[in-house]
């Protein structure tokens, strides 16, 4: 099975006005983009209903992280059941500045992805090193030990609503993206140990996307990778470049 191209655009807490959203949305809204490709962008949770009435079909919206329980006592936090009901179809989990900011441990990671599956939505699940952990030689366990509590938690569930982001976190926001070599190793581990943890089918058939300072001009190089099915973009994802990332492989 060929996996469809993806690009998700990772607005972080941006837009910081109601009219710099609706300049975001035009831009998108009048590109040309290329149709092969699953486009999916990410606003602050306030703009998600707003953007999903206003942005073209083919653009799907996601939120940025939502909690494991269905509704509650739980202040500030999104169930994934809310936005399963609220038609949102998407949630990044496991950010690296959840991560390191609001200190989200691959325990929790899991338990939100099972639930964020289990409500009915797809998951753009992050996963990365640290650059000391880079220099140590540690990038392929680091990463398999994020992966491992979520596989341990899908048991049997259905793979195909995971796309999984590498995001080297010393390339996250600092300009320093990661060489198409590094990117290519990292998804082609993922998949060896997809295919050892869950299935060779899961490995073979789910998209393993990069993130970390990706913009127009690196791209393409990025993209013609055998195992980078895609980009997650942050910063470029505010930038009429973006519609240059989505258009890759055009
Ligand atoms: C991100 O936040 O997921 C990201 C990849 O950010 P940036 O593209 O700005 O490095």
């Amino acid at each position: 099975m060929a996996r469809k191209f993806f690009i998700g655009g990772n607005f972080k807490m941006n837009p910081a006005t109601r009219e710099q959203k609706r300049s975001l949305v035009k831009t998108l809204n009048e590109a040309t983009i290329d149709s092969s490709v699953e486009v999916v962008i990410a606003p602050p949770a306030i703009y998600l209903l707003s953007l999903k009435d206003i942005l073209r079909k083919e653009i799907q919206v996601a939120a940025q992280n939502s909690y494991f329980k269905p509704s509650g006592a739980f202040t500030g936090e999104i169930s994934p059941a809310q936005l399963a009901d609220a038609g949102i179809p998407y949630v990044i989990l496991g950010h690296s500045e959840r991560r390191t900011l609001f200190h989200e441990t691959s325990e929790l990671v899991a338990q939100k992805t099972r639930a964020a599956l289990d409500a009915g939505l797809s998951v753009i699940l992050c996963v990365g090193e640290t650059l000391q952990e880079r220099e140590a030689g540690q990038t392929a366990q680091v990463v398999q030990a994020q992966l491992a509590p979520v596989v341990a938690a899908l048991a049997e569930a259905d793979w195909s609503k995971i796309v999984i982001a590498y995001e080297p976190v010393w390339a996250i926001g600092t300009g320093k993206v990661a060489t198409s070599a590094q990117a290519q190793e990292a998804h082609a581990d993922i998949r060896v140990y997809l295919a050892k943890a869950v299935s060779s089918a899961v490995a073979e058939n789910t998209r393993v996307i990069y993130g970390g300072s990706v913009t127009a001009a690196n791209c393409k190089e990025l993209g013609a990778q055998k195992d980078v099915d895609g980009f997650l973009v942050g910063g470029a994802s505010l930038k009429p470049e973006f519609v240059d990332i989505i258009n890759t492989k055009k």
